[in-house]
């Protein structure tokens, strides 16, 4: 039985990857790596890029901010609010932000990063600028940049993209299940207890099954970071990205020596914003350096500290990724079907 599974992943794994290395030429890889805006990029970021403690002013600017980003790029927005208990402030007010392109759709690809800055008793200012202000640009800069070929999915039924700026993802004392992703935990919480109807097949599902994958990116903006796969069910995905950073460091296209994206297979995880997704059976890609950046939890996660090269890097690998995926996305990847090991 065992042997079986491994031939089956083994086999889903390769078909998977043979399919999405075809359609893209690598003249369209080539061509959409060198899309930069970073205007666009700077513009995001030093509105995300302030202390946004829960419950904070600054924490309301960076919401609206985000909000109004997703509306003028032509996202439908939802905004989940809710009361939790927090070990320091008791009842606190979160706000889960989700972008959608076709939001009727049957499956979505999320991606999805934090906006909350962790909250430190004599608070030294800190503003997350790894974790997470830059993932969450970054998220609003690919939108952007891709808003042409997004607008070729727009109207399907099947498949549609979603951005998912989860609040409250730190912990207010000490990292515990509990003191820790109450943005996630709610809004995982709400899509398990809801259902939606396929509109073909009029089979009703959760509406959490209808995230085909959940890419999670965090502290991501530090110098030489590593990327390692920690999920079965996406290893095709993290392989892609593999290739692609190895294709463009060939073309001439990166700024950085050395690779970021790490091929093997970890057995090992790093908790985080998709635990409550995970446990749901929703596939998960978890785009997270580890070991963690220097700076982080300190005052020094700040703009002075991020390493531009590195970012730039990151946002031409991860911008061909998405572009292949939602322009290769004919039929269900059905990740579901493949075994998790954890
Ligand atoms: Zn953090």
């Amino acid at each position: 039985m065992i042997g079986d599974s491994i031939f089956f992943v083994f086999l889903v794994t390769v078909l998977g990857y043979g399919a999405r290395s075809q359609a893209p030429p690598p003249s369209a890889a080539r061509q959409i790596a060198q899309l930069d805006n970073n205007d666009h990029l700077q513009y995001v970021l030093s509105n995300i890029l302030k202390p946004r403690v829960v419950g904070t002013k600054g924490h309301d600017e960076v919401a609206t901010f985000i909000a109004s980003e997703l509306k003028t790029l032509g996202f439908d927005v939802e905004l989940d609010s809710f009361s939790a208990y927090t070990p320091v402030f008791r009842n606190l007010t979160f706000t889960n932000i989700v972008g959608t392109i076709n939001s009727n759709a049957a499956e979505f690809v999320a991606l999805a990063c934090h906006y909350d800055s962790k909250y430190f008793p004599n608070d030294p200012g800190f503003v997350g600028a790894t974790d997470s202000a830059v993932p969450c640009a970054l998220m609003l800069n690919l939108a952007k940049v891709l808003m042409p070929y997004i607008q070729q999915i727009r109207g399907r039924n099947d498949f549609g993209l979603m951005l998912i700026f989860f609040d409250g993802e730190e912990a207010f004392q000490e990292w515990t299940q509990q003191d820790s992703v109450y943005g996630s935990k709610n809004l995982a919480a709400k899509w398990s207890n809801s259902l939606y109807q396929m509109p073909t097949t009029k089979q009703t599902i959760r509406n959490i099954d209808r995230i085909e994958v959940l890419i999670l990116l965090d502290l991501i903006g530090a110098q030489s970071p590593r990327f390692r796969n920690y999920y079965m069910r996406t290893q095709a995905l993290h392989n892609q990205l593999v290739g692609i950073e190895r294709y463009l460091a060939k073309a001439g296209l990166l700024n950085t020596r050395g690779f970021m994206f790490y091929p093997r297979l970890e057995f090992s995880g790093v908790d985080d914003d998709h635990r409550p997704f995970y446990e749901q059976n929703v596939p998960i890609l978890h785009i997270i350096s580890t070991p963690f950046p220097k700076h982080w939890h300190t005052k020094y996660d700040d703009a002075e500290h991020l390493h531009w090269p590195t970012i730039k890097d990151f946002n031409r690998i991860f911008r061909v990724f998405l572009y292949q995926y939602i322009t290769n996305r004919e039929a269900s990847f059905n990740l579901r079907s493949i075994p998790e090991y954890h």
